[in-house]
């Protein structure tokens, strides 16, 4: 069996394309330039009987928790020195460079929320349109107005939880489950617009270091999330605009 597209792909997500020893960024094979590191997907447990770290009769040995992203002076440096790369501080290192991949997209998220001029973002009505703003991205900004009962939080609760599940396995899922992903989206949707709010949201790309703004960018799905009554709503009639 080999490593299927999925697994690669939320692999390289999870690693934010990034060595997990160096940090070097990386690409894929089939976009190589000389002035890049070629990423490599190496097995933390080799199925080969010879090879690094092996384990004889393992379930699967290309699913994602076997794997980790690695530049190539990297997989070479843990599969020679099994002695000191075990398995126990691949997956050490596995975890800490997904938690700092996390985090830098956070901070950087936080960050640009506080240099932020106020913007127009449009409402979302619809459950396509919300799973298009999620689908594969790196981070999301969330805002909700002040809530003010145990069930208002448990509602808006649920449905940011609900966004960030959705958006997380985006990357891995087929097209059937995507549509079926923006059904459950409308349903979400409509309820919440029933409780009284309106869906504000949109997807865009932000520097992954704010203070270097011409580091990678990553996409963002900003969504907020406001009272119908909310005075920072502003209501524009598109039709009578063209007609003017
Ligand atoms: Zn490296
Ligand atoms: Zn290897």
């Amino acid at each position: 069996m080999a490593i299927s597209d999925k697994t690669r792909k939320f692999l390289w997500a999870k690693s934010g394309n990034r060595c997990a020893i160096c940090k070097a960024e990386l690409i894929t094979s089939t976009v190589s330039f000389d002035e890049f590191n070629l990423g490599e997907e190496c097995h933390i447990i080799s199925s080969k009987p010879t090879g690094p770290r092996h384990i004889p009769s393992l379930e699967e040995y290309d699913n994602y928790e076997n794997l980790l992203l690695l530049c190539k002076n990297h997989h070479k440096e843990i599969d020679e020195l099994t002695d000191t790369y075990t398995e126990e501080l691949l997956r050490y290192i596995k975890t800490n460079h997904e938690n700092w991949v996390k985090n830098t997209i956070k901070d950087a998220i936080d960050k640009e929320q506080k240099d932020e001029e106020p913007k127009f973002l449009s409402r979302i009505t619809s459950g396509k349109d919300l799973f298009n703003i999620i689908n594969e991205v790196y981070g999301y900004r969330t805002d909700y107005d002040d809530i003010k009962s145990e069930e208002e939080m448990n509602f808006i609760g649920g449905f940011i939880q609900a966004l960030i599940d959705y958006g997380d396995i985006s990357g891995m899922i087929e097209a059937h489950d995507k549509v079926r992903i923006g059904y459950e989206l409308q349903k979400l949707i409509d309820e919440i617009e029933n409780k009284g709010y309106y869906i504000f949201g949109e997807r865009g790309l932000e520097p992954m270091f704010s203070h270097q703004p011409k580091s990678d960018k990553w996409t963002v799905a900003t969504i907020i999330i406001k009272r119908k009554e909310n005075p920072e709503i502003i209501k524009i009639d598109l039709e009578n605009l063209a007609n003017e």
